[in-house]
């Protein structure tokens, strides 16, 4: 109840304006965004790759309704791209297409994509496709396709989620393509029409794909995008079990949670990749978190009441 009242308040443009307003909801949305500027972001990333952890950055921003600003969208991302090339960062990126302009046109979004991949794949970054809310997800998938089809672009990588019901038939269908699958649980407000409603049958639909993925023929690369332990643990003990070879898999969390287990898992010697958002508009980001965890919305609250 709390999250889906979460959920919708983090689309609500009333109370964008009202929670970025607050000196102290940015001073919170700190712990998870790593700053608003790039220099910020790199900063924190070598920070991270200092203690052993890959990064993939995320330019803050989602649905983009004018065609001139998703040109700014393409230059940042190429400004990220340039600064992992200069100062030789772990890094890849992470990009929404709404942001590149798919709520305006496909074709726009298409060739914004084009621009930062063949920017990408000439500096040997690799790139991954967040996944949206279910509106969104077939013609991600097929812009996904005609990427790496089409125009043989072998550095993009898609985003699944666990409590979509089509999720199952999408990832049987990748495996078989040898994609790069980022698997997370899914952060948006569904319909049980398209997805399940408890928290039991998701996290039993990540055992079931995680497992089926883990043991796809190469060169399908599975990211395992999760903070619970459950999962992390699943996955640690079927790879013991299976031996299956660490340059088939990695970890992911984000930044802000979890940061010593991410730590943990460097050390233990599997890749750990953390998601790393900069930028002005963290407000959705910011609030998809307060929904996944009702203690960071406690912890908020009482910061209120403390100053
Ligand atoms: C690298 C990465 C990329 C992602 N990309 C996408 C994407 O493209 N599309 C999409 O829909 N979703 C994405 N997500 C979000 C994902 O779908 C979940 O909403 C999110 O990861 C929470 O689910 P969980 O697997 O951590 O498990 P949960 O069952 O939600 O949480 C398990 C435990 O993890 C800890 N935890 C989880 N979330 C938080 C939090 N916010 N603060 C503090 N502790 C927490 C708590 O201990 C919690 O009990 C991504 C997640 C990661 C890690």
């Amino acid at each position: 109840m709390l999250r889906r009242l979460i959920l919708y308040l983090s689309t609500a443009v009333w109370a964008r304006r009202i929670v970025t307003g607050w000196g102290l909801a940015r001073r919170v949305a700190r712990r998870f965004v790593a700053g608003e500027t790039l220099d910020e972001a790199a900063r924190v990333t070598r920070a991270l790759n200092d203690k052993g952890l890959a990064v993939t950055l995320d330019c803050l921003g989602e649905s983009v309704n004018k065609a001139e600003d998703t040109a700014e969208v393409v230059s940042a991302y190429r400004a990220v791209l340039a600064r992992i090339s200069a100062d030789r960062l772990e890094a890849s990126i992470s990009l929404k297409l709404t942001h590149l302009g798919l709520d305006i046109a496909e074709d726009l979004c298409m060739g914004n994509l084009r621009g930062i991949l063949g920017d990408a794949q000439a500096r040997g970054i690799r790139v991954t496709i967040d996944m949206e809310s279910s509106a969104y997800t077939e013609n991600t998938l097929r812009l996904y396709r005609t990427l790496r089809d089409e125009y043989a672009f072998d550095n993009v990588g898609i985003v699944i989620q666990s409590y979509l019901y089509r999720s199952e038939a999408d990832m049987a269908a990748l495996a078989a393509e040898g994609a790069h699958v980022r698997l997370c649980k899914g952060a948006y407000l569904e319909p049980a029409e398209v997805a399940f409603p408890h928290k039991a049958d998701v996290d039993a639909s990540y055992i079931r794909l995680m497992r089926a993925y883990l043991e796809a023929p190469p060169p399908a690369y599975l990211c395992i995008a999760t903070h619970d332990e459950k999962m992390i643990s699943n996955a640690e003990s079927f790879i013991r079990q299976r031996g299956i070879p660490t340059d088939r898999y990695e970890f992911q969390m984000l930044y802000g949670i979890r940061s010593a287990r991410q730590e943990e898992l460097a050390r233990a010697g599997y890749t750990m990749r953390v998601y790393v958002p900069f930028g002005a508009a963290w407000y959705p980001y910011f609030m998809r978190r307060l929904a996944e965890r009702p203690a960071n919305l406690w912890f908020f609250v009482r910061s209120m009441f403390q100053r």
